[in-house]
């Protein structure tokens, strides 16, 4: 049988199912065990260094107990810890991005989606290089300078080499104000050598969602093709890892397996990246299965309340405290704005979760992947965004000045991203204000940048910022960054 070892490198030691059967009997235990809860928070909270601020993070273990406990008061605790430890280290930014789909071509079988290859009525499509051109203008005109390319698997219509090409090409599109300078990439678990590739054409963070951590669900859920391997699925950060990408983005679909056997893996996967790599995930993302083509998520039996779901977002946020926590447009604007108080630090915006979706009117596409509940355009959610006081960032600098992996972690650590990313993020919000905002947008885009230029530490930080943004509003030069 497999011993927990979390700096195995097989799925099955690092991932142990003992483990994670041990932990919830343990969460149960102490689901009220008021003292062990309280030295669990104590130890979570954010704390004052010289430097900045720190925070510890949690274990699986406590983690846990946290998310087993359902005293109230505690849980209310939780979230004001939650949202402290976000304000600490990520400020009040919200980074914002979108999806693009290249192709829906797909040869596996998992039960959930409506890309599964069975699936003979849903239109396939492949987007052409002038095809995606098209479709990167449209998210240009919408403001997007960040982009996560979604895929299929499907080696003979969407090689490693097509990933490799689409890429060049949304770099490559320099439409009015606008580029794209961030491209994350979601595609199937792959071999060292084609992420070594995908990190050689410059991608940001590669996002691959784990599903679920229970390997006989996980093979029950991906009857079929490349996926159904569980270890090689579990395994592909590492390789993704060895293959020099220190950027990766893990994340449960919540609703396929019991939510407290998630948790626990998610964040013995995490802890196992830290132990191995010496870097957590950069980003945590918590997709819930949702409706789609030929897909009804009331066939799978885990589906998890609002309330549970917040719950989990804030023992994430407080287990793995300096990892970006990201939620999709899968969600409604109320779901979304109720994890933007407990530690959520990415969403989405004006998403089209079909091929080619940017570029058509009418909706819903016949290669949609699954049903977007937040519809709005991507001009309200900034507005939103800053009407409940938080600033909607369009930077990309980390990854362009090299500070990724362990570079951007501790400068997380340190506090120092204040005197970085908040400038920052305010110099691209007025690029975002200038180029595509509504008069209405940019009307309360400038009043927060006004407040919010007072809130950047160091003097000679916020002059510099005022300075570019006086420029920014005067002329056509863009892509002022720290
Ligand atoms: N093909 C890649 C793979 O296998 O990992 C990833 C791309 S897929 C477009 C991105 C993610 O969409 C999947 O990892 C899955 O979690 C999610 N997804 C699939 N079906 C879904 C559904 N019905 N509702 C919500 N999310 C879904």
């Amino acid at each position: 049988m497999a011993v927990y070892n979390p700096k195995s490198l097989k799925a099955e030691e690092f991932i142990n199912d003992e483990e994670i059967l041990e932990t919830l009997a343990y969460a149960e235990a102490n689901k009220n065990n008021e003292a062990l809860i309280d030295e669990i928070l104590e130890k979570a909270r954010p704390v004052k260094t010289a430097t900045g601020c720190e925070c510890r993070g949690l274990t699986h273990r406590e983690a846990s107990v946290l998310l087993a406990c359902e005293i109230p008061e505690k849980i209310e605790k939780m979230y004001k810890i939650a949202e402290e430890i976000k304000l600490a280290f990520y400020g009040n930014r919200i980074v914002i991005f979108a999806p693009l789909y290249l192709s829906n071509y797909c040869i596996n079988g998992c039960v959930y989606c409506p890309y599964h290859l069975k699936n003979k009525h849903i239109a396939r499509r492949k987007l052409t290089q002038d095809e995606i051109r098209a479709e990167v203008i449209a998210l240009q005109d919408m403001g997007h300078k960040r982009l996560a390319i979604e895929s299929g698997e499907d080696p003979v219509n969407n090689p490693i080499e097509y990933i490799l090409e689409s890429i060049k090409t949304i770099y490559s599109v320099h439409h009015k104000n606008g580029d794209i300078r961030r491209v994350n990439v979601n595609i199937a678990a792959t071999t060292v050598e084609n992420y070594r590739k995908l990190k050689e054409a410059g991608i940001g963070t590669y996002i691959l969602f784990q599903e679920t951590y229970h390997k006989k669900s996980y093979e029950e859920l991906h009857p079929t093709g490349p996926k159904h391997d569980y270890a090689y699925h579990t395994e592909a950060m590492d390789r993704a890892m060895e293959g020099g990408i220190d950027d990766v983005g893990l994340g449960v679909l919540f609703g396929l397996e019991m939510y407290k056997y998630e948790f626990a893996g998610l964040i013995m996967h995490a802890e196992h990246l830290e132990a191995v790599h010496g870097v957590g995930p950069h980003t945590i993302s918590v997709p819930r299965v949702k409706k789609a083509d030929d897909i009804d998520p009331d066939m799978f039996d885990n589906g998890i309340d609002d309330d549970t779901f917040t719950k989990i977002a804030a023992c994430i946020r407080l287990a793995v405290p300096y990892t970006g926590m990201i939620v999709s447009t899968r969600e409604t604007e109320d779901v979304r704005k109720r994890l933007l108080q407990v530690g959520i630090s990415q969403v989405s915006g004006g998403s089209r979760t079909s091929v080619g979706g940017y570029t058509e009117e009418e909706r819903p596409h016949d290669t949609e992947q699954f049903d977007v509940s937040d519809q709005r355009s991507l001009d309200e959610v900034v507005k939103w965004l800053m009407e409940s006081d938080h600033i909607p960032s369009f930077c990309t600098a980390c990854y362009r000045a090299g500070r990724t992996g362990d570079r951007f972690m501790s400068l997380c650590k340190s506090g120092q991203i204040l005197n970085c990313c908040h400038p920052n993020a305010l110099m691209t919000l007025s690029e975002y204000l200038e180029d595509y905002a509504s008069p209405e947008t940019k009307k309360v885009g400038y009043e927060m940048i006004a407040r919010e230029l007072g809130n950047i530490p160091k003097d000679s930080v916020r002059k510099i910022a005022e300075q570019n943004i006086r420029d920014i509003r005067s002329s056509n030069r863009r892509d002022f960054r720290f």
